[in-house]
């Protein structure tokens, strides 16, 4: 029986590889692999998507979706962190709306962005901690002792 190398997780194996891209995966790695690489599909098409609301065009052109598909292949940017940044550059900014530069846009502004979200985030706890310390003030009540006693003041009187 032949052996092989997953390169997945490393481990030596016996029997049939499963080939992805020429790479040997062992059953495991290949099906996780697999999903990934559907899962990046899609984030793909979500990153279209979104590029095509950001330009008004319906079709990006081909060597656009390229040089993104570079970045994501390069290992330094993912399809979300993409969007996040693109969405810093032409929201949050306001900058001119090129198509054609936005690929090297976000290579120069996805640092920059990735602070400006973890600042939001930042913020974000920050507030979740602000109300979390205002709950602590809740008024307590004491239930009236008698149910059926009326209350001491008129509803109009308020
Ligand atoms: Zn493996």
């Amino acid at each position: 029986m032949a052996t092989f190398v997953c390169s997945g997780c490393g481990g030596q194996f016996v029997g049939l590889a499963f080939n992805i891209g020429g790479e040997k995966y062992c059953e495991d790695c290949y099906n996780k692999k697999i999903r990934e690489i559907e899962n990046q599909s899609k984030e793909f098409e979500d990153l279209l998507q979104y590029l095509s609301e950001i330009f008004g065009i319906l079709q990006i052109p081909e060597h656009v979706c390229s040089q993104y598909k570079k970045l994501v292949q390069s290992g330094q940017y993912t399809y979300g962190g993409i969007k996040g940044t693109l969405y810093y550059i032409y929201d949050v900014c306001g900058y001119y709306r090129a198509i054609e530069y936005s690929a090297i846009r976000v290579k120069d502004f996805y640092s920059e962005a990735k602070k400006y979200f973890d600042e939001i985030d930042k913020i974000a706890e920050e507030n979740k901690n602000f109300i979390d310390s205002l709950e602590v003030c809740t008024v307590k009540m004491r239930p009236p002792e008698n149910t059926k006693r009326k209350p001491k003041y008129n509803i109009e009187d308020l």
